[in-house]
């Protein structure tokens, strides 16, 4: 497996591979690589891409400090995870060579309104600006890629689908299906910061979606199942919502067809998230 740090060296690479006839799959991660990630290089590997994984904790995506410095950072397991999962090169820029004006604002700043002002976007200002900020260099420095993005962080996915179009980046983006412990729980980095106490609360969320994803109802229905279910879990929820799956626009009840459901919620002061498909029935149906 093939280490870089330098962004001009990423550049020739990506580049040279290209030119080799090789089809490029980026996969932008920040770090505290588990079964998640894996899955996403694997996906690349089976496109038969060349994999190319990019570790790099983006402080622009947070808007709070202490979630920041608790962010968990594993760089030596990181690299035996990546080898050992089918990734060609590792990419883990500096934060100097990534935001050079940090910790001062960087002039230019990509914002994609309406998708990323909703939901994660409402509860975090100025998250989306600086996940779709990174992800946007990164797709300069990578050059034309196919790009995979997990379902796990779904709006994400779609802020970074509006912003390909938008720009017309070079790039194909790929989702991937959420990767669930046994007992359900979305993987993240973050879990490893719950208690066992929090993550059986946690597991609240998965139950949740996985209730409302058995019948069809109207979207308000969805909606009060799912704060009905987190709530007697004990989980503090940020938001509760059935969305278009590319628009994120709030559903209403007269809406039929599969739509996305979305929650959020804070478990040991660490903020979790989850989302799964729903159906939609007409009123009085
Ligand atoms: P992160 O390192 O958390 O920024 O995630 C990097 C990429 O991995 C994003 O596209 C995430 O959506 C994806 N990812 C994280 N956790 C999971 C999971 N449990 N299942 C699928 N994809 C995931």
């Amino acid at each position: 497996m093939q280490r870089i740090s330098d962004l001009e060296a990423w550049r020739d690479y990506a580049h040279a591979q290209r030119t080799q006839g090789r089809h490029v799959g980026l996969v932008p991660t920040m770090g505290a690589l588990h079964q998640g990630h894996a899955s996403l290089f694997r996906a690349a590997r089976s496109n038969g891409d060349l994999v190319l994984a990019t570790v790099f904790v983006n402080p622009r995506q947070f808007n709070d400090a202490s979630d920041l410095a608790a962010y968990p950072r594993t760089p030596e397991s990181d690299v035996e995870m990546a080898e050992h999962n089918g990734v060609d090169c590792l990419v883990e820029p500096s934060l100097d060579a990534m935001w050079p004006d940090y910790p001062d604002a960087t002039p230019t700043t990509v914002s994609v309104r309406g998708i990323g002002d909703r939901l994660e976007g409402a509860g975090r200002p100025g998250h989306f600006d600086g996940v779709a900020s990174v992800i946007a260099k990164l797709f300069a420095i990578t050059g034309p890629c196919r790009a995979y993005f997990g379902e796990k962080d779904y709006q994400q996915m779609c802020v970074v689908r509006q912003m390909v179009r938008d720009l017309a980046f070079e790039v194909d983006v790929v989702g991937c299906p959420i990767v669930r412990d046994v007992d359900g729980l979305a993987i993240s980095s973050r879990n490893v910061l719950l208690s066992a106490e929090g993550r059986s609360r946690a597991l609240a969320l998965s139950r949740a979606l996985a209730l409302v994803g058995e019948q069809p109802a109207t979207a308000s229905e969805h909606r009060q199942r799912l704060e009905q279910c987190l709530g007697e879990a004990g989980v503090a929820t940020s938001y509760v919502e059935v969305a278009d799956p590319v628009t994120l626009a709030a559903s209403n009840d007269d809406e039929v067809g599969i739509r996305r459901a979305l929650v959020a919620g804070v478990v040991d002061n660490v903020r979790l998230i989850d989302n799964a498909p729903v159906t939609l029935r007409a009123r009085n149906s």
